[in-house]
């Protein structure tokens, strides 16, 4: 049984570790009726990485890194962040875009063509990839690059952000950022109020190349939307902290500690967020911090997906142009109103999307994050009514995150789906690469 990191849609499917790409082929080769699909390590919150009935490919012998003179990173796709990032460090480079946990792999942040804190500076991850190697469903492996046919970067393009549908990703080349240090300079400002929170961020944009902000959607009133907006900037050597090292990947640190009520309770959810906000300091500049925390801070935390109990949690993440910026206060107050435990809701800035990847989610504005328990009909309700906002605003919804939209919402918010759509019948005519989210959504 396979699900997401939300826990929610479990399905069967048959899991098959090829550990050759001779073996590889054969699996796609014998595909049956229901198909094959890559998972990476299923940390996309809904069924982006299930196959119900079909095989599940498990890539992690796919997992060689080599950095290269001029620092790029030549990778399996089953290679997982976590295990590049000291790597890299030691040579005085980092990842040039990281989403918020480092267990996820190469082949999982193409295929979601993932955004980090810096997507303002430095686009999403597809930005970066120079070429890579794609076994498709007639058992070819393609070298796709930059300057390829335009037939070939045409199916590069649409592999990036593709969600696994156009074939098993299996070596990636993809560019690094200089890190002279493990350490981040972070400016901390702590916001009373929503308003000031997002002009705080449109403003420090320019200056940092790192941005995101923790906003409070628990608070009622003028104070709805507070919130803890974060810069950061690699430290440049001599400025960065000696002692800040990266811990070594492995297990979480901590767990989440038992709590004196259900965590789902709305006290509970608003001491946690009472502390968080206080937690931070007011105003503090050029902090030099690790960079794990900076990063990754849910990493440390182990289970805490598991907070929201058997029936699994989703997350409703859109993105919006700076039109649409006042979906950000509508999402938080029909959210609030419906009391939804909300424990950590994240506010990032966008720089100008990747058009020529027709699926991928970025576009030039704001996106939110919310965590909210599955299974509860006003909720649900209440999340369809949002889908229709964010799409009268301009935006669109994450497949990464995605667990419950519906075809109509996804055609709307990517208006190149039919472009993505050609390209997958024509390197894959009969839908060989398929998952469960493709079949729900009819990508
Ligand atoms: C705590 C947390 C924080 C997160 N923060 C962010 C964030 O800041 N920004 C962001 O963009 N995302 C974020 N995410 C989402 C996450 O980055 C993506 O869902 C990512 O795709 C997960 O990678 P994975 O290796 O776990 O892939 P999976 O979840 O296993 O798979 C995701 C998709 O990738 C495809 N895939 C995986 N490997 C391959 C391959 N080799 N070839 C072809 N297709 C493949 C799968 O078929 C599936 O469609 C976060 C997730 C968590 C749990």
């Amino acid at each position: 049984m396979l699900h997401g990191w939300g826990g929610t849609a479990p399905s069967r499917a048959h899991v098959v570790h090829p550990g050759t790409l001779e073996e590889l082929a054969a699996v796609v080769a014998d595909a049956g009726p229901r198909g094959v699909l890559v998972r990476g390590a299923g940390r996309s919150y809904g069924d982006a990485a299930q196959n119900g009935g079909g095989t599940v490919l498990d890539l992690s012998a796919f997992s060689s890194v080599r950095v290269l003179d001029d620092g790029d990173v030549v990778a399996g796709a089953g290679a997982v962040l976590a295990h590049l990032v000291p790597v890299l460090l030691r040579r005085g480079r980092f990842l040039p875009v990281t989403p918020g946990t480092r267990y996820v792999t190469v082949g999982g942040a193409v295929a979601a063509d993932v955004h980090g804190k810096n997507h303002h500076v430095d686009s999403s991850f597809g930005a970066h990839v120079r070429r890579l190697d794609l076994l498709t469903a007639d058992g070819t492996l393609r070298r796709l690059c930059r300057d390829g046919s335009p037939a070939e970067q045409r199916l590069l393009d649409a592999t990036l952000g593709g969600m696994g549908l156009t074939g098993a990703v299996t070596e990636v080349q993809f560019g690094t950022v200089p890190a002279p240090t493990a350490s981040i300079l972070v400016d901390t400002h702590r916001a009373d109020d929503l308003d000031t929170v997002m002009a705080l961020m449109a403003e420090g944009d320019d200056r940092h190349r790192y941005s995101v902000a923790w906003v409070d959607g628990t608070v009622a009133g003028a104070r709805l939307g507070r919130g803890v907006v974060t810069f950061g900037d690699h430290a440049p050597e001599g400025d960065g902290d000696p002692r800040h090292r990266t811990p070594p990947p492995g297990e979480p640190r901590v767990g989440v500690p038992p709590l004196p009520v259900s965590p789902l309770h709305r006290h509970a959810v608003a001491a946690f967020n009472e502390a968080w906000f206080r937690r931070a300091p007011r105003r503090r500049i050029a902090e030099p911090t690790p960079l794990a925390p900076f990063f990754y801070p849910l990493d440390a935390v182990g289970g805490w997906n598991r907070l929201y109990g058997p029936s699994g949690f989703l997350q409703y993440q859109f993105a919006v142009p700076d039109s649409g910026a006042a979906m950000v206060r509508r999402t938080l107050e029909q959210l609030r109103a419906l009391r939804v435990p909300a424990y950590l809701t994240v506010l990032k800035r966008f720089g100008p999307g990747r058009d020529a990847s027709p699926l991928s989610f970025p576009m030039a504005g704001w996106t939110l994050a919310v965590d909210v328990p599955a299974r509860d009909a006003a909720l649900a309700r209440a999340l369809d009514r949002l889908d229709e906002q964010v799409l009268e605003a301009g935006g669109r919804l994450y497949l990464a995150k995605d667990s419950r939209a519906v075809p109509a919402t996804i055609a709307a918010g990517y208006p190149q789906l039919d472009r993505f759509r050609a390209v997958r019948r024509d390197v894959d005519p009969d839908g060989v690469f398929v998952s469960d989210l493709a079949r729900r959504l009819d990508l």
